[in-house]
């Protein structure tokens, strides 16, 4: 463990370096505050013994700068403040700037011992539970099958997107795509190949985008790109290479025989309008994209308002 030490006293601070080098810590020893707090920013420590009286900044500043810098953060640190002083108040005072042990001066080798190996554990479990925490965070916007963004994880980028976007006065587009017949597939060729296709097609369009374009499933064999920047004419070019991509793809099942599909796309742009509710611009790329379904399948259709009057009228 990468300890740092920050003690004023020529004598205890070299003891505690060679110390805690012999049980095979790498250790950074600083004389005062200001100097560990440089030291703490420029290296990865996990584990910080300071005094308390130091020239300069002292311990307890230390302590709530480290603790102020640290909130929120993924990489726990554990403080160890070592101190002559052993009143209640000052011991509250350590705790409230943010120390996590004391260590009174002087003390045994022993005592040094077993309060680092109280430090480590703690910090070994902070780091684990930090490390489970950014897991659960990933799966919960992860499609398992695919590996893509999730619906949850699509709306929370559309709506930062959208809003970044807006400030920018720039359009956001969407794209919605869907596979064309998929039922079919699956009842045909079986689950398994449906899935194989579906991992398929997110890899497709992964590879069509731009970065800062983002693709994800928006659920069943619907799949949806967010495209900032992109204006309805540009949306349609990108569906529609995404559209060629897939139609281009074979399959090869098991038993040699050779699979094609195709999907169909609907693009929805915020260009024109003041202000579309991203839900409603995912609304309007959906019925595109059943306006490709009906016209035949296998093609993109862009959404426009009048479209959607006439669509309705001859419905
Ligand atoms: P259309 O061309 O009109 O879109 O017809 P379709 O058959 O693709 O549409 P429909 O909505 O009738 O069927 C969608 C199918 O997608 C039904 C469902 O079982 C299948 N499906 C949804 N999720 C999965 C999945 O994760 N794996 C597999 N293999 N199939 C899935
Ligand atoms: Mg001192
Ligand atoms: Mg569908
Ligand atoms: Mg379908």
């Amino acid at each position: 463990m990468h300890i740092l030490i920050a003690e004023d006293d020529n004598v205890t601070r070299r003891m505690l370096q060679r110390t805690l080098e012999n049980w095979g810590h790498t250790v950074t020893a600083t004389q005062n505050g200001d100097d560990a707090w440089q030291a703490f920013l420029e290296l990865d420590v996990r584990l910080i013994i300071t005094d308390w009286i130091m020239p300069g900044m002292d311990g307890l500043e230390l302590c709530q700068r480290i603790r102020t810098h640290t909130t929120g953060s993924s990489h726990p640190v554990y403080i160890m403040l070592l101190t002559s002083r052993g009143s209640v108040q000052d011991l509250a005072a350590g705790l409230n700037a943010g120390a996590d042990d004391f260590i009174s001066k002087p003390f045994s080798q022993d005592e040094l011992r077993a309060r680092v190996q109280a430090g480590e554990r703690i910090v070994a479990l902070q780091q684990e539970l930090i490390r489970a925490r950014e897991e659960m965070e990933r799966l919960a916007l992860t499609d398992s099958l695919t590996d893509m963004f999730n619906r949850r994880a699509l709306i929370e980028i559309m709506r930062k997107d959208e809003d970044r976007c807006r400030r920018q006065g720039k359009p956001i587009s969407l794209v919605l795509g869907d596979i064309d017949n998929f039922k079919w597939i699956n009842d045909t060729y079986g689950h398994q190949t449906g899935d194989r296709i579906l991992k398929m097609v997110s890899q497709c369009l992964r590879a069509s985008i731009r970065t800062g374009d983002h693709a994800g499933r928006w659920g069943g064999e619907e799949f949806v790109l967010v495209l900032p920047g992109a204006d309805i004419i540009q949306s349609a070019e990108i569906a529609e290479r995404c559209r060629a991509l897939l139609e281009a793809q074979r399959i090869t099942l098991s038993d040699g025989s050779v699979l094609k599909m195709t999907a169909s796309f609907g693009a929805a742009c915020t260009e024109g309008l003041h202000r579309t509710d991203i839900m409603t611009l995912v609304q309007e790329a959906d019925k595109a994209m059943y306006w490709a379904k009906d016209s035949g399948r296998n093609r993109v259709k862009i959404y426009i308002s009048s479209a959607d009057q006439e669509f309705r009228k001859a419905g």
